[in-house]
């Protein structure tokens, strides 16, 4: 299944993403994984997003649309993929539409995960992911266990988190139209327990959970 997850930041596109990897033994495909990972590593790539990942600003689409030409070049996605935060405007889903088109693996279906941006803030601010095992959890809604190695991602700060919404409504929303008219879109509500909007994007997929 060659798989894009849509959505605002916090409506769940990781946690969904890491729930199909198993059910649909395909790769997540995370931008915002991959810069994390450059920033943590040193990289040039990592320093240049740096700043506009402080700000809530999408970095540059050239050097997004690269990171990602590379890694669909890898063979762990010759079975599909789902890409998690990518595309995030027009521009990028047009690259994705030719890379995937001149490797003869078209996109299926669009899934967009619709949270109303009242509980965006809430989810993002209490975010945590686990260093070691990049499981994310919710303070209030999905307790870590005491054993846990938090950490608060430095864009989930609630100042960042708005300008972070302001630019998915700017640049990012485009895509639902876009999308809607390739007959790939198929919206599902993303509130309510990870297990439970997993069921339903698997039943708007037409599997069985
Ligand atoms: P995410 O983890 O998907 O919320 O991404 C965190 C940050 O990484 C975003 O706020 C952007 O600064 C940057 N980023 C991730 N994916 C993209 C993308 N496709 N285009 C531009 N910037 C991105």
């Amino acid at each position: 299944m060659r798989l894009v997850l849509l959505g605002p930041p916090g409506s769940g596109k990781g946690t969904q993403a890491d729930a199909l990897i198993k059910r649909l033994t395909a790769p997540k495909i995370s931008t915002g994984d991959m810069l994390r990972a450059a920033l943590k590593a040193g990289t040039k790539l990592g320093l240049e997003a740096k700043s506009y990942m402080d700000a809530g600003k999408l970095v540059p689409d050239s050097v997004v649309i690269g990171l990602v030409e590379e890694r669909l070049g890898q063979p762990d996605t010759k079975n599909g993929f789902i890409l998690d935060g990518f595309p995030r405007t027009t521009t990028q889903a047009d690259a994705l539409g030719v890379l995937l088109e001149r490797l003869g693996k078209p996109l299926q279906k669009v899934v967009q995960l619709d949270v109303p941006s009242e509980l965006i803030v809430e989810r993002t601010i209490h975010r945590r992911t686990d260093k070691r095992t990049g499981q994310i959890y919710h303070l209030k809604y999905s307790a870590p266990p005491p054993n846990a190695e938090l950490e608060h991602r430095a864009d989930d700060r609630e100042e960042t988190v708005k300008q972070r919404l302001a630019q998915y409504e700017a640049m990012t929303a485009a895509l639902l139209p876009y999308y809607q008219k390739l007959g790939l879109l198929v919206r599902v509500d993303g509130v309510g327990e990870p297990a439970e909007v997993t069921a339903r994007v698997l039943g708007a997929l037409g599997l069985s959970a």
